[in-house]
């Protein structure tokens, strides 16, 4: 029997949803992002060479998809980049390629914990992040190990970096290269038309809404759906759509006819190819109930944050990195009960310890200087133990940053995020669409600190 794959923060009713929209890049189109991502890391040195005079030394960079994870927080100002917890709190944090003490970081910031709101902080969470955050670190090394320091601020650093990401974009450098060559950057999933044509027999109706353009939309789609099989599953693709401006602006469609031309369109939607527009006119002209709406997106700042905040449509998001992670969970679960009973026999020798301190002070009972040496010993050799267990079980998922759901026992700062704004989230879109249409997703209870037996 397949694994439950598709996880619930907000309880759906899949049997209520008659709309599901669908993302393309990352979500209705896999891409194998280690490729991807290594692409936009050569594409973004060149670039800073060309245009920012950078030295030419920068181009020997090798790109190391280890390196970094989603979810992370760039201080401008500082040039260290961050991993925080769902409070803010920074749990992990380097200084170029090199880790920090928690001593340095107390330095820096006083408490650990930082308001991501404030300018100088940048959290890097597309599927660019990777090749971002793994530039970024070596750039610091780089110019710290030149002495060079006054060549760029770590701000500067930043802001050129933030440039050249949005060049290769917007002139398409690794757009082109996709197109030239498909299969070096796209997964072929098999068994997506069966999955979306049963959802169809159900009632459902699909879209795409991508902000990708039409000419790299329709090859994408002619890639994955043979015999161009895409224009009948979908009944609206919409293209450039801006997003997330889409979900809260007031633009117009224009519809894409066969042979190319442009047309203003006012009116409810027929089957075909759209560009621009917005969730209002979207919903008003085709009269759709907003609640009978799912949209499938794996950004969470452009296709599902302001989506929650503005238009009332349910939300899924894709967390391609789920898949591994939910895998290692079960690698891990050997060294996690194992720091459990070594944790528990700590906290035996730590009660033992406290009592023994407490008679002291309390009730004037001398104690045996070397009993107390003792415990202290045999604590510490616990830690020892321990120690190397944590770090065998974080490896597991990524050596320098861990889980990118969570931060050592608690929530990270992207987690509390997918809480937030995703009713559901799952490592693939085929994830959801494996399941039966008439599914009822359930969220699970979630105990509070006080319902937990400590
Ligand atoms: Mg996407």
């Amino acid at each position: 029997m397949n694994k439950k794959r598709v996880y619930v923060n907000r309880s759906l009713d899949l049997k209520k949803i008659k709309y599901i929209g669908l993302d393309m890049d990352h979500t209705l189109v896999r891409y194998d992002s280690e490729a991807f991502e290594e692409a936009t890391f050569e594409a973004m040195k060149t670039l800073l060479v060309e245009r920012y005079d950078y030295p030419k030394e920068i181009l020997k960079i090798e790109f190391d998809f280890q390196k970094a994870i989603r979810g992370l927080i760039v201080d401008r100002e500082m040039g260290f980049i961050l991993k925080l917890n769902r409070h803010g709190t920074i749990r992990e944090s380097y200084r170029g390629t090199k880790p920090m003490t928690y001593k340095e970081v107390k330095q820096v910031y006083g408490s650990s914990y930082i308001d991501i709101s404030e300018k100088r902080f940048l959290a890097v969470d597309t599927h660019f992040s990777i090749s971002f955050a793994c530039l970024f670190m070596n750039l610091v090394d780089y110019f710290q190990s030149q002495g060079n320091s006054g060549f760029v601020t770590p701000a500067e650093l930043c802001d050129h970096l933030w440039v050249v990401l949005d060049d290769t974009h917007r002139e398409s450098i690794v757009k082109k290269m996709v197109l030239e060559d498909p299969a070096r950057f796209l997964i072929k999933e098999t068994g997506m038309i069966e999955a979306i044509k049963k959802f169809k027999k159900h009632g459902k109706r699909f879209f795409v809404l991508t902000n990708s353009d039409y000419k790299y939309t329709e090859t994408l789609l002619n890639y994955s759906f043979p015999n161009q099989e895409w224009k009948e599953l979908f009944d609206w693709t919409i293209v450039s759509a801006k997003k997330p401006r889409f979900f809260y602006d007031d633009l117009d469609f224009l519809k894409i006819n066969e042979n190319g031309s442009l047309e203003n369109w006012q009116k409810p939607l027929e089957k075909g190819i759209y560009q621009g527009g917005c969730a209002k006119k979207f919903v008003s002209y085709l009269d759709l109930d907003e609640s009978s709406i799912l949209y499938v997106g794996d950004h969470i700042y452009g296709d599902i944050l302001r989506l929650k905040k503005d238009c009332g449509w349910t939300t899924a998001l894709v967390i391609e990195e789920l898949g591994q992670e939910v895998e290692m969970n079960e690698k891990a679960q050997v060294y996690a009960s194992e720091i459990k009973s070594l944790m528990n026999e700590k906290i035996v020798v730590e009660k033992k310890l406290d009592e023994l301190i407490c008679k002291k002070i309390e009730g004037g009972v001398e104690y045996d200087d070397q009993t107390r040496q003792d415990m202290i010993e045999e604590f510490k050799a616990l830690d020892r133990k321990i120690i190397p267990l944590i770090t065998k079980q974080r490896n597991l998922f990524n050596s320098s940053w861990g889980e990118v759901m969570r931060v050592g026992l608690e929530e990270s700062y992207f987690a509390h995020q997918v809480e937030r704004f995703a009713d559901i989230y799952m490592p693939k879109l085929l994830d959801l669409l494996c399941l039966s249409p008439r599914t009822y997703l359930r969220s699970p209870k979630k105990p509070l600190s006080h319902e937990i037996d400590s």
